[in-house]
């Protein structure tokens, strides 16, 4: 629409998790390079090993980390700069920051356990830039896995492991398995909550004979050696049908006690929303009770929040989401911009939750 955009990225190669989050073998990054290309080509700039907030905002295993320890010279910028310098600002960051349920089990600090997206986002930077002969990669070969967290990112930690050639993996999930048909209460046109094998666990299946998943199963502790590595998980069934008076929705089963060997941990355990640093450096408001950017139905669309100027959109507005919402999204949000900076617009405003065209 002729307007001069500019992205800021942390990593060294753009595309979020498109990029770094999704394995290889599930999404070609060629694809991924070849549309970023045509935006490149349509005068739009990108600028990479660029962390927008501060150097002391994240931890050990953070993406910034590991983009500086595979040699990203990291510049750091301030968003309220970014905001003086540009007509508008858009927040597009993700919702990446881990949750961890085991935060307080005993044993959580032994070395061998690993955050998912440490795992994949290492494994994709090594595989793209020496096919992982550089083994700078968390490597499963040899090891017994234990994932745990039954999602997507769990299957792709699963797909990853075996790539790697480990010995085993088992993937711990705390719900129960669900129905082969829809239940009941699951009725169209909601999501089906039914019993799925998605590609790793299928590739599970092939070679090792059996679906990695073990159903309603709670990790409760790590067991260590003597070098401090992880080498057992301790783990207890629950019962979702007996919830605790004023406490869990299950409870454990007695006698289901049971120590796992392992080598390997992968926290597959889901994310709790964005980094807010950030945001709280531009003095942007959140949801409650979610850590999502807030976001109004302003004059502009959907996407405006509490700062003139300044823009949402993506999965730090909604939450881990998925690709197409991502991009219908983004599309909304150039929308919302155009017509801030020009008082209409004749891009696409997307579309609404229920699949509807939203009205720009
Ligand atoms: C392991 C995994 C597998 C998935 N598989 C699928 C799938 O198969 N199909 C599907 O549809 N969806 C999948 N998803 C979800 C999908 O990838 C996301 O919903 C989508 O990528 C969200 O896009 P986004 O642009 O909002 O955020 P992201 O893709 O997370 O991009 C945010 C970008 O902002 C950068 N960033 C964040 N903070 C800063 C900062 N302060 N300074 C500079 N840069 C910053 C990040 O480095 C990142 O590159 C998967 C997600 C994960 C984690």
């Amino acid at each position: 629409m002729g307007h001069e955009v500019t992205v800021y990225e942390r990593a060294d190669r753009i595309g979020g998790l498109l990029m770094y989050g999704i394995p290889n073998m599930k999404l070609d990054k060629g694809v991924v390079d070849r549309r970023i290309n045509l935006m490149r080509e349509a005068g739009v700039r990108f600028v990479t090993c660029a962390h927008v907030g501060k150097k002391e905002d994240f931890a050990s295993g953070h993406m910034t980390q590991i983009m500086e320890e595979r040699g990203c010279e990291m510049q750091y910028l301030d968003p309220n700069d970014l905001l003086k310098e540009n007509d508008a600002l858009l927040m597009a960051t993700g919702a990446t920051k881990p949750f961890d349920p085991t935060g307080r089990n005993p044993g959580r600090n032994l070395a061998g356990i690993q955050f998912a997206m440490d795992f994949l986002t290492r494994n994709t930077k090594s595989l793209l830039d020496s096919n992982l002969e550089d083994e700078t990669y968390i490597s499963a070969k040899d090891k017994h896995v234990i994932v745990i967290g039954g999602g997507d990112t769990g299957a792709d930690c699963i797909g990853t492991s075996l790539r790697h050639g480990c010995k085993s993996v088992v993937n711990f999930e705390l719900l129960d398995q669900p129905p082969a048909e829809r239940a009941a209460n699951n009725p169209w046109p909601q999501w089906p909550r039914i019993y799925r094998l998605d590609y790793s666990h299928a590739e599970n299946k092939a070679k090792h004979g059996n679906d990695p998943r073990a159903y309603h199963v709670l990790a409760k502790e790590f067991v260590g050696d003597q070098a401090g590595r992880v080498k057992g998980v301790k783990t207890v069934e629950v019962d979702w049908s007996k919830p605790i008076e004023g406490g869990a929705p299950f409870s454990e089963v007695a006698g289901s006690e049971k120590e796992w060997p392992v080598d390997l941990v992968l926290l597959a355990t889901g994310f709790v929303g964005p980094e807010l640093e950030v945001g709280e450096m531009l003095g942007l408001e959140i949801q409650n009770p979610r850590g999502n950017w807030q976001t109004f139905i302003g004059e502009h669309g959907e996407f405006t929040t509490n700062l003139e100027g300044v823009f949402v959109a993506g999965d730090c507005r909604r939450g881990q989401s998925l690709v197409v919402w991502a991009i219908n999204e983004g599309r909304g949000a150039a929308h919302a911009i155009d017509r801030y900076l020009t008082g209409s617009s004749r891009l696409s405003a997307g579309v609404t939750q229920d699949g509807a065209l939203a009205v720009g």
